[in-house]
């Protein structure tokens, strides 16, 4: 039985839920009406009209992608306060690969089937040819390219593009123009967090601004270099500064398809904050070592009705949530579950427990278990042959 308060919210709910379902799209104040929600049968209301909604807006078919993990560097100038991966030079655990060390990992990732190398790294200071730092970023892309043209290098978030460009002084334009050139084919839509200054400037306050961040992602769609989308979520942010982060990611979409730019957003990443060796004040301020899986999977759907309009594809994090929590988000509005990734390292030295490496054959069971079929994809979400 429900009181007549709670009753009252799951009408609001239901109306907001059918305008979504009518493929509308919800507004700010909407998208939070859906997040506050605390009574289990408007979550559910809420799950299943996301269900729903990705069935029409995405099939189906889960699909999931051969991928390679390959972080080049944990040495970083910077100090995120939810970060366990960095290092400074010389630090126990600092590592720095080399081009033949980069080039067995990828040899292996072919040898395994992979479509994609997905390289991220921290901010090095160091990693510089003849002094400047753009000319060490293209030269491990051009190795990488000259070895293997048919791996799609999804390479260097918008931080790292903003680092280049600062270390060299040069526009953010041309380091992406450079990139793209050496054979970049899309761009990590990582270092989002939330993109809110106030959150920013206490879980990473050297970091880009949110203005940097959509400026820097605006213009690799403009040059033609598709992203992905994130949301850092389940630490100290608040649910006005989720939907807040939706509605930038939303109008971020939007401006791309109203300007015809030549790429766009491929898809939405929901990444919970994983706690457990972070550095103690943020670790201790959230109070929780594992994410929330109730609360990851209710954002889950949130996401699905708020985005689903204009980023058809969601996926979950298996390494956060563990596979049987990124199998649970299926059924929450998700319909990718993302890669093989072959080793993973910056969330599993914060201690996630979903592990590193994921077989295709796995993936594929996770996928049939929940009654779904499944398809592999390219990073562009085309599907390859079975
Ligand atoms: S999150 Fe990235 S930029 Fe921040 S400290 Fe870690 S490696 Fe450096």
């Amino acid at each position: 039985m429900i009181d007549q308060t709670n009753d009252l919210k799951l009408k609001s709910v239901e109306t907001i839920i059918e305008r979504a379902c009518q493929g509308q799209d919800l507004s700010e104040a909407e998208g939070l009406i859906l997040l506050q929600q605390k009574h289990p049968e408007a979550i559910a209301t809420i799950a299943r009209a996301a269900d729903s909604l990705r069935k029409k807006q995405a099939g189906d078919t889960v699909t999931y992608v051969i991928n390679r993990n390959i972080n080049f560097t944990n040495i970083c100038e910077q100090h995120c306060n939810f970060c366990a991966f960095r290092r400074d030079a010389g630090d126990t655990g600092a590592f720095w690969l080399d081009l033949e060390q980069i080039l067995a990992k990828a040899t292996e990732a072919i040898a395994l089937g992979a479509t994609e190398i997905c390289m991220q790294g921290g901010l090095n200071p160091q990693a510089k040819l003849n002094g400047a730092s753009l000319p060490y970023y293209l030269r491990l892309v051009e190795t990488i390219k000259s070895q293997f043209p048919r791996l799609h290098l999804h390479a260097f978030s918008p931080q790292e593009v903003q680092f280049i460009a600062r270390e060299d002084e040069i526009s953010y334009e041309e380091v992406i123009i450079a990139l793209k050139q050496a054979g970049v084919e899309s761009m990590p839509g990582t270092a989002a967090e939330i993109l809110d200054d106030r959150v920013r400037k206490v879980i990473c306050p050297e970091k880009i601004n949110t203005a940097t961040w959509l400026e820097i992602v605006e213009t690799a769609h403009r040059l033609g270099v598709p992203t992905t989308s994130t949301i850092l979520c389940g630490h100290i942010e608040i649910p006005q500064q989720q939907i807040g982060h939706l509605a930038k990611l939303r109008s971020l979409q939007q401006l791309a398809i109203e300007r015809d730019y030549p790429a766009k957003i491929t898809e939405f990443i929901i990444l919970p904050f994983v706690g457990q060796e972070a550095p103690k004040p943020l670790r201790n301020r959230v109070g929780r070592d594992q994410p929330s899986l109730a609360d990851t999977l209710h954002l889950t759907a949130v996401a699905r009705l708020f985005l689903g309009n204009y980023i058809a594809n969601h996926q979950p994090s298996w390494v956060k949530l563990g596979l049987d929590g990124a199998k649970e988000a299926l059924q929450w509005g998700c319909n990718d579950l993302g890669g093989t990734l072959m080793e993973e390292h910056i969330t599993t030295m914060a201690g996630a427990r979903g592990g590193t490496s994921m077989d295709v054959e796995i993936l594929q069971q996770a996928i049939a278990s929940v009654g779904r079929p499944y398809r592999q994809r390219n990073t562009l979400y085309e599907y390859l042959p079975a």
